[in-house]
């Protein structure tokens, strides 16, 4: 018998129409290209997403198609965001750090239709636009005053939206339509899509702003550092209209001085990014002598947090930091660190010994480790094996992809994350599963190796690659980018791991390096470094 209650489909434009119509005075804050500093609300931004999804309608956009947006955070992307997916069409974030041919394979894949574009990367676009086979026009995110002059008959969104009024319903359609694109970064291969629906980005959203989620009200100011051309900046965009929390859009500037600038002149209590961008915002603290006056909480994910950036955030700033785990086929959140019932007290040490693991699943993700055979391991923290994950904002294949990759265990997806599980749900990450280093037969995690290393004083960065040995199969190379000015060497950086790990994990070398190199989402890319290193020979080899 079905019950008596309102289907009413859940829907992206419901998040905006509730942000501008319970919290339409609610600021929303962007750095921007061409005005500086930027101010308006919720009410206005549901006015001008409206406007806009108006000229989409008038552009000939329809339901479905895809529309590429590429762009940093600010105002006008968000606007983007609401009126693509709010008037059924699909908006495509396309990350302008991926390799030119990735972009031109995605937007050509995707079939996007029109592909709003920051003026930061119109040479980009330009340069590509010969090779786009199904883009009809590219709009420039300013006004007419700031157009480029490389793309001549160029769109200009100013114009667009002044071309239109706001007088616009929402329209109403099945929930499980698409509504947004992302594709991974792809270290090999072509990058793939994840193509989230209306219900599973509401899904993930109550998910994420739920207490143990990300934990967001309507109190909160809330910067997204995380792109939001990486997995819709974590849901955060979706999260805060949810909520009607005040936004700060920190747009192309993410360097440590002008993130400062923003989290204390606009009082942000919670922002979110790789650890990679941290590191800046630490470095510049540590020369300037600045503080965090207003930030509560830092969501810390896509790559491991390491142990010294966390007690860095907690103890000098007094910012809480919440170790997150995800991945673009997830929305992207699969796992958050937030106490359990019997943790809640945990302080000091114990408490960091915690927050090391990438936390436990929220409600909507249930997951599994399994053996090469596909055999369930037991959650016993030991046991290493590939994390196996399902819910409904879990990708169940990947867009117009033929042939799929083959769900290895039915109904689950594969992350291709190796991790144990402890008794108490939690996940400890320990490589991807091409990361993995293989010694004698036995894997020895590169993860638990670089969050050591970087705990050095005197490291700013490191990486951890498999290097071959003849004797053990693979050895591990640990690569360090030192802190500018500082100074150490291979003895102290090998001795800085004892009592640390199990001896025999000990890096075999230590290779110094003026950078390393990171992908279009900003991890470090191991690929790459494997390549630099794929001549190496280790002291150790004989
Ligand atoms: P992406 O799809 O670009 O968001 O990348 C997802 C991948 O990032 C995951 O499969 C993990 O390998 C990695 N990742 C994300 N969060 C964490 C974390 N907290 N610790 C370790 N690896 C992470």
């Amino acid at each position: 018998m079905l019950a008596n209650m309102m289907d009413q489909p859940l829907l992206i434009s419901s998040l905006i129409a509730h942000a501008a119509r319970y919290h339409g005075q609610t600021e929303i804050v962007s750095r921007t290209l061409d005005e500086g500093i930027h101010r308006y609300n919720w009410a206005e931004a549901e006015q001008r997403s409206k406007r806009l999804a108006k000229a989409l309608i008038a552009l000939g956009v329809q339901p479905g198609q895809r529309v590429g947006t590429m762009a940093w955070n600010t105002y006008r992307h968000l606007e983007a965001y609401y009126a693509i997916a709010g008037m059924g069409a699909v908006t495509h974030t396309i990350n302008p750090r991926l390799f030119p041919e990735q972009i031109e394979y995605i937007v050509n894949h995707a079939e996007n239709q029109f592909i709003f574009c920051d003026t930061s990367f119109a040479d980009l676009v330009a340069g590509l636009l010969p090779s786009f086979t199904t883009v009809k026009g590219i709009i420039f995110m300013c006004d007419r005053a700031s157009m480029p002059s490389v793309v001549p008959d160029a769109l200009c969104f100013e114009e667009l939206i002044a071309g239109q009024d706001a007088n616009y319903t929402w329209p109403e359609f099945d929930e499980r339509n698409a509504a947004a694109l992302c594709y991974t970064s792809g270290t090999t291969g072509n990058p793939k899509g994840a193509l989230y629906s209306h219900r599973s980005t509401l899904l993930h959203t109550f998910a994420a702003i739920a207490p143990d989620g990300l934990g967001i009200s309507a109190s909160e100011t809330v910067l997204p550092v995380v792109p939001m051309f990486h997995v819709n900046a974590w849901g955060l965009p979706y999260a805060c209209a949810m909520v009607g929390a005040k936004m700060v859009m920190p747009g192309r500037d993410l360097d440590g001085a002008s993130l400062h600038e923003l989290l204390d002149g606009e009082q942000v209590s919670l922002t979110a990014a790789v650890p990679a961008v941290w590191l800046g915002l630490l470095n510049h603290l540590r020369s300037t002598g600045a503080t965090l006056e207003h930030m509560k909480r830092v969501v810390i994910g896509g790559s491991a947090c390491p142990r010294a950036m966390m007690e860095t955030f907690q103890d000098q700033y007094g910012v809480e930091v919440i170790h997150a785990w995800g991945m673009t086929e997830m929305s992207p959140l699969g796992t958050v660190n937030t106490p359990k019932f019997q943790f809640k007290d945990l302080v000091g040490k114990a408490k960091v010994d915690l927050q090391q693991s990438a936390g436990r699943p929220m409600y909507g993700v249930d997951m599994m480790i399994v053996d090469e055979n596909d055999q369930e391991m037991p959650w016993d923290g030991e046991s290493v094996g590939e994390l196996m994950v399902r819910g409904p904002w879990v990708i169940d294949a990947y867009f117009n992809t033929d042939p799929q990759p083959a769900h290895r265990i039915p109904g689950w997806f594969g992350t291709g994350d190796v991790c144990a599980i402890d008794p108490d749900g939690y996940i400890w990450i320990t490589d991807r599963i091409k990361d993995v280093i293989k010694s004698g037969g036995e894997w020895i995690s590169s993860i638990d190796l670089e969050n050591i290393a970087v705990g050095h004083p005197n490291v700013a960065e490191a990486a951890v690659i498999g290097i071959y040995h003849p004797r053990w199969d693979e050895r591990p190379l640990l690569v360090v980018v030192k802190q500018p000015g500082e100074d150490v060497t291979k003895d102290e950086m090998l001795a800085w791991f004892e009592g640390k790990i199990a001896k025999w994990w000990t890096p075999d070398d230590v290779a110094f390096v003026d950078d390393l190199p990171h992908t279009a989402t900003g991890k470090l890319s191991k690929l790459q470094l494997r390549e630099r290193f794929k001549d190496y020979s280790l002291p150790t080899s004989g």
